[in-house]
């Protein structure tokens, strides 16, 4: 079993299988895109399963594969199907921007995949657009639409911008009234490959919750599990369920159960923290198993309390782009 120095059980991997994205949400990088690694730098789908190994012998039992855009990269399906067969891993999830999904749906549902978490900032075309600064609206809401009625359980995730797409918050819960799916509601973060300066943000998840209950007075939460970011919500009469994600409030930390592998191999014990090992070298170098769970432990081992703990100590981790750190 993993646990950290403060006690808290480490089960949930989230792995970054690219740095690259096929959109280029202005909340998440500049419009001509991060300094992308090279290819030879990613880890293969061999080391990215070998490693996925290593990390299920320790304790972890869920993966959430993300990115970059996981879909941009062919060779993803061979990963899946190799996690799918691994023993001791009970959950593959997939967080996507569903623009490439579509090819892939058939296979995914053939494979056990089940939790699928698509990305969707705007329920308005245009107002998509201008965000993601690309024309993928019909593809992203056909293939939402497609994941949802082949019965996958999906979440919708959905970061409330300022002066940019809190017109949407209303008509995208609209979804939840009539499908089984979750929206959640996140607030921004600072990664954001320096694309704009960040401070504070208005649409925290107490505002974000005030305007919900503006025209939803009744709604009434839910509980979810103790290790859960998002804290739930039901409003009577809808199918579906909403939630909403204090990421950058960080009222979460306390139960803490992730660990991040980035698709370069640096381990991420905090989203505000700066990765303390990277264990790509260390498996290009001597292939050995035993060395990189040594480095998993000593990571583990040595994690921030909470998120602002690692700001304090990592001042300049605001300078990183989420689709480098995988989301
Ligand atoms: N491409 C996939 C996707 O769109 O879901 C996976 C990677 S993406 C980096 C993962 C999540 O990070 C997305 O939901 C995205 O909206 C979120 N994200 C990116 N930059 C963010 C920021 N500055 N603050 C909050 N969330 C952010």
């Amino acid at each position: 079993m993993l646990v950290d120095n403060h006690q808290r059980k480490i089960n949930y991997l989230r792995l970054a299988v690219t740095d690259r994205c096929n959109l280029r949400c202005n909340y998440c990088m500049p419009a001509e895109g991060i300094d992308f690694v090279k290819n030879d730098r990613l880890l293969t789908i061999d080391e990215l399963s070998r490693l996925s190994a290593i990390l299920v012998s320790l304790g972890i039992d869920k993966i959430r594969i993300t990115g970059g855009e996981p879909f941009v990269r062919k060779d993803l399906m061979q990963l899946i199907r190799q996690l799918s067969n691994m023993k001791g891993l009970n959950d593959i999830s997939i967080t996507t921007n569903a623009t490439l999904i579509g090819p892939y749906i058939d296979k995914l549902k053939s494979l056990g995949i089940k939790n699928i978490n698509v990305s969707l900032d705007a329920i308005d075309k245009d107002t998509f657009e201008r965000i993601t600064r690309r024309d993928q609206y019909d593809t992203v809401h056909n293939n939402l639409l497609r994941l949802i009625t082949e019965g996958f359980n999906v979440r919708i995730n959905f970061i409330a911008l300022e002066h940019q797409n809190t017109q949407d918050i209303l008509p995208v819960l609209e979804l939840a009234k009539h499908y089984k799916v979750s929206v959640r509601f996140l607030e921004e973060m600072p990664f954001n490959g320096g694309s704009k300066s960040f401070q504070k943000i208005k649409w925290d998840y107490k505002h974000i919750l005030a305007h919900i209950k503006s025209a939803y007075p009744d709604y009434y939460r839910l509980p979810s599990p103790k290790t859960s970011t998002s804290i739930n919500y039901k409003i009577p009469g809808f199918k579906g369920t909403f939630g909403v994600i204090p990421s950058f409030s960080r009222t979460f930390c306390g139960s803490c159960n992730r660990l991040r592998i980035s698709a370069t191999g640096d381990v991420i014990t905090c989203l505000y923290a700066k990765a303390s090992h990277n264990l790509r070298d260390i498996m290009r170098a001597t292939g050995s198993g035993e060395k990189i769970k040594e480095q998993v432990l000593l990571a583990v081992g040595n994690r921030a309390k909470t998120g602002f703990e690692a700001q304090e100590k990592y001042k300049s981790v605001f300078s990183n782009s989420m689709t480098s750190i995988g989301g």
